[in-house]
């Protein structure tokens, strides 16, 4: 007779799946969609990233590389911080090259938090934060910011900690955001800096769309609290390179130090012949990225445009690739309904807004990729207007 198979470890299994792939992949199946969903650059990888990593294959960086990214791709990291966001790292022992913002984020929390230990999480988030807190051992504590423009404010931060239930250690905040577009301002973040300081917990800030901001210039959070923040960014929106998998930590060193034994753990180290490209990546200069931003920018202002021409309510996203909209008023559904509906009749794909959070306010909203393509963007609203214009007729 057999013994049965041992089951897996319920703190995986219990972890419900991601809401956002659980819906892209609901209508995957469906004909001539366009998908308006995924936050994937529609570019190439810049030449001399690519020309970068071949000559790494070629001169054989194909071996366990320095687990924590070589010395000089950490020091352009550095330099790169320094001359973008005017952030002052005294040493490459402070930075950790990570397998994209992903891993640096499941590290991070793994370091920080204890079981049960709180985090807040500004909401609307990007969805994968909580099964990455949940498998860290950690209680996600998510803060509605529907009243304040979707952005998280000082007494936000106050009454949160307040009403926690558990010991709060650390905020994750991300901005330009996923799923909003909103970024916050010079004096905005000053305010939080001090927030995060009374309240005497870690910022974890996921910069990941830094390099995507239009009419204003990034401000990292790491300038005001560089003995309390641990800044998060990488390569995959700004430069094309989603595949690479590289991403960047940057923490105070004695809290890098065991973040780093996190990595070298999960990863030991991303793919060496890599590490040429991120150099040529971070090297390349500011302006060769420029024609890349002004097309989002174009994208974002003729999206913008449409939706509100159609009646939605469109806040102005000042960052990233995405557009948050809440749904006409003259449309009584929520965002899953309507955005089922416009996948099947419409043949567009769209995110509801509800994939993103956990209350109420955000029921009514779309989360729309501008992303991929400008003539499919163009497609995909001039879908939109017929189908919300067929509706309106019937
Ligand atoms: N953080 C945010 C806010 C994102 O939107 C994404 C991807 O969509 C990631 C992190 C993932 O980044 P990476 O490709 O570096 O793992």
């Amino acid at each position: 007779m057999s013994s049965e198979i041992p089951a897996l470890n319920p703190e995986v299994t219990e972890i419900p799946a991601d809401k956002l792939l659980g819906f892209q992949a609901s209508i995957q199946g469906i004909d001539d969609l366009v998908y308006l969903t995924f936050g994937e650059p529609g570019f190439d990888t810049p030449e001399a990233v690519k020309q970068a990593t071949i000559k790494g294959i070629e001169d054989n960086h194909s071996h366990y590389g320095d687990s924590q990214g070589t010395p000089a791709l950490r020091q352009a990291v550095l330099d790169y911080m320094k001359d973008r966001y005017n952030l002052d790292y005294a040493s490459i022992n402070q930075v950790i090259v990570t397998s994209g913002v992903t891993e640096a984020i499941f590290a991070i929390f793994k370091t920080l938090l204890s079981t049960g230990d709180g985090i807040l999480i500004p909401d609307p988030a990007f969805g994968s934060y909580f099964s990455s807190i949940a498998m860290a051992g950690g209680e996600a504590i998510s803060v509605d910011t529907s009243k304040t423009g979707f952005k998280l404010t000082p007494e936000l931060v106050a009454t949160s900690i307040k009403n926690a239930t558990v010991p709060v250690k650390a905020v994750l905040f991300n901005y330009p955001s996923n799923p909003t577009g909103v970024t916050y301002t010079r004096k905005e973040l000053e305010a939080l800096a001090q927030a995060f300081e009374k309240a005497g917990i870690w910022v974890i800030s996921d910069e990941i769309y830094s390099e995507l901001t239009y009419g204003q210039n990034h401000v990292s959070i790491g300038e005001f609290l560089p003995e309390r923040a641990i800044v998060v960014n990488g390569l995959s929106k700004s430069h094309a390179m989603t595949g690479y998998r590289v991403g960047f930590v940057l923490a105070p060193e004695d809290v890098a130090a065991q973040i780093q034994k996190v990595h070298a753990t999960l990863v030991y180290a991303i793919p060496t012949f890599v590490y040429d490209g991120a150099l040529a990546a971070l090297q390349m200069p500011k302006e060769a990225l420029k024609p890349m931003i002004d097309t989002y920018q174009k994208r974002r202002d003729m999206a913008v445009q449409v939706l509100r021409h159609l009646g939605f309510d469109v806040l102005s996203p000042d960052g990233a690739f995405y557009i948050f909209a809440k749904l006409p008023a003259d449309i009584e559904e929520d965002g899953w309904t309507f955005a089922e509906k416009l996948a099947k009749d419409g043949k567009v794909g769209v995110i509801p807004g509800e994939a993103f959070s956990q209350f109420d306010g955000a029921k009514n909203y779309l989360r729309l990729s501008y992303a991929g393509d400008t003539d499919q963007l163009k497609e995909g609203l001039k879908r939109i207007q017929a189908y919300i214009e067929k509706r309106r007729a019937n």
